[in-house]
């Protein structure tokens, strides 16, 4: 009989499958699925499906060499700001089309290649997308850039800005700025608040009593 400090309870699984070492290990030593999903925890301990895996990727290295393109092609940031715009702009069935392909926004020829569009916009950085510095304009080179949300917030049609006596910002750097949600701010603004109240008041507190003007 194993004598188990109180509080330093475990609970502990057998790590099993074809090629399970048959410990039984803390939950931990198990590489955890998507909550929720078909398979649960998985049933070998990382130290064996990462030796399963192993031993697969030795027999198989033209699948490997397949996976790795594929997989580097489809999930790439720079892929994926790629197809995006492709889809906006060609294909009708996209929710994106009426605001861009459906208003005469095209994309320079050459760029229906990925391989032209990453060697002229380079890597994508993190926390960038895809936006045009004229926002009426196409994805052309010179146009597009790797813009943060701030930029694109800057850019977009429908921007909304607000202003106080010192400073004019869109709603969204406001928000990020107050570290409070644009949502928050929006629904502010959408209640009739000013643009000096919305963003000089706390989050929580009530809308400032306007100065009475009447005698
Ligand atoms: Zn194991």
């Amino acid at each position: 009989m194993i004598n188990i400090p109180m509080g330093a309870f475990e609970p502990e699984k057998q790590c099993a499958g074809r090629n399970g070492c048959g410990r039984y290990l803390p939950l931990a030593a198990f590489a955890s699925q998507t909550v929720g999903g078909q398979y649960g925890r998985q049933t070998m301990c990382r130290e064996c499906s990462a030796a399963t895996s192993r031993a697969w990727r030795e027999r198989n290295p033209a699948r490997v060499r397949e996976g790795n393109a594929v997989r580097y092609a489809t999930r790439s940031p720079e892929y994926r700001s790629w197809s995006a715009m492709k889809r906006r702009c060609l294909n009708p069935a996209d929710v994106g089309y009426e605001n861009y392909g459906g208003r005469g926004i095209w994309i320079d020829h050459a760029w229906t290649s990925f391989r032209s569009f990453l060697a002229w916009m380079g890597l994508r950085p993190a926390g960038t997308t895809l936006g045009r510095r004229d926002p009426n304009g196409h994805y052309v080179p010179g146009n597009v850039r790797w813009e943060t949300r701030a930029e694109q917030a800057m850019g977009k049609r429908n921007t909304l800005w607000l202003e106080t006596e010192k400073i004019r910002m869109p709603l969204l750097a406001w928000a990020r700025h107050l570290n409070v949600s644009a949502a928050f701010l929006r629904n502010r603004k959408r209640l009739g608040w000013t643009d000096d109240e919305t963003v000089s008041t706390p989050k929580g507190t009530r809308r400032p009593r306007k100065p009475d003007t009447q005698t």
